[in-house]
């Protein structure tokens, strides 16, 4: 049984690259990988801790995709087997990273115009090292006492169109996968079915479009993907020659309720699916090396 979407304390997770290594070892997997959002700082630790445990680590990253979608979907890409030392990759990441710090300063401002005074330090610490979200803010306004729940906070002055919302930055898609295929990876979209597409062929149409501009495959193997959905689409990856993978979306105790491995209790994904996925890899990387000949 493989693995292949983790996140460790580098962005929204719980545990270091090494504890979560610990972990697969443990529950006898044979391969994962490490997908932090938006960041590959956790690969080098990720990458040393499979070397010393003997455990397949596979590195990757995923990428919040700018993309304008009904029923508030989000589109996330994987990128795996990227090159974890790539420049390019590394500097747009940071760059993303800087924006995120000033966009949170304006968060703040906003606040403090409606008489709600959050201190930057106090918000920092509650970051860590991760890169500041609306989550850290939300987290600060309960632990103030000027919401009860996180949601409040949302609601109430996080959320778009509350006093407080400020945009943020994001790849578009054909950016993310330029950049995901450029750093030597596979491109694969992230639990294809929290885009929220209305129905199952306007969603095929969207994979198709992201085909076009370099979309290698995308996750069957999830836990809160329907059924219907993923019969349905590994078929549509068979007639189009899409890889699949899939992962828990583990987050350690970040997430309540997703276990590494199973998910939500359910889920098994196959040693196959790395090795398929391996292969395309391997393919792609000698077509690459051949057209630059
Ligand atoms: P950010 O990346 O700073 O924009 O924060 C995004 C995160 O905020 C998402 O991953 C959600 O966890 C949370 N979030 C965004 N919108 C809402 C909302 N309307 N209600 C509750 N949580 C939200
Ligand atoms: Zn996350
Ligand atoms: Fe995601």
């Amino acid at each position: 049984m493989i693995d292949l979407q983790l996140h460790s304390c580098y962005s929204d997770g719980s545990l270091t690259p090494f504890e979560l290594v610990k972990e697969a070892k443990n529950l006898d997997l044979s391969a994962i990988a490490l997908t932090d959002h938006d960041t590959i700082e956790g690969l080098p630790e990720f990458l040393q801790a499979g070397a010393e445990l003997n455990m397949i680590t596979v590195p990757g990253v995923e990428i919040s995709v700018d993309v304008s979608l009904p029923n508030i979907g989000h589109c996330h890409l994987l990128g795996l087997f990227i090159d974890p030392n790539h420049l390019e990759l590394k500097n747009k990441l940071n760059y993303l990273r800087y924006h995120r710090n000033e966009r949170a300063k304006k968060i703040l401002e906003k606040l403090d115009t409606i008489g709600i005074h959050i201190n930057l330090e106090d918000l920092r610490n509650e970051a860590g090292d991760n890169s500041i979200g609306r989550p850290h803010i939300a987290q600060i306004l309960v632990k103030n006492n000027i919401v009860s729940t996180l949601q409040e906070a949302f609601d109430l002055y996080l959320a778009k169109g509350k006093p407080a919302y400020v945009d943020k930055i994001k790849f578009n898609e054909q950016e993310a996968i330029r950049l995901i295929k450029d750093s030597g990876g596979l491109a694969i979209l992230a639990h294809p079915h929290l885009m929220n597409f209305p129905t199952i062929s306007e969603l095929k149409n969207k994979i198709l479009q992201l085909k076009e501009l370099g979309l290698d495959g995308f996750e069957v193997y999830y836990s809160t993907m329907p059924k219907t959905l993923s019969s349905e689409i590994i078929r549509f990856a068979e007639d189009h020659n899409f890889a699949i993978s899939g992962g828990s979306d583990y987050h350690g105790k970040n997430k309540e309720g997703i276990f590494m491995g199973i998910g939500k209790g359910d889920l098994k994904i196959p040693d196959q699916i790395y090795f398929q996925l391996k292969e395309k890899w391997e393919n792609e990387k000698k077509n690459k090396s051949f057209a630059e000949k």
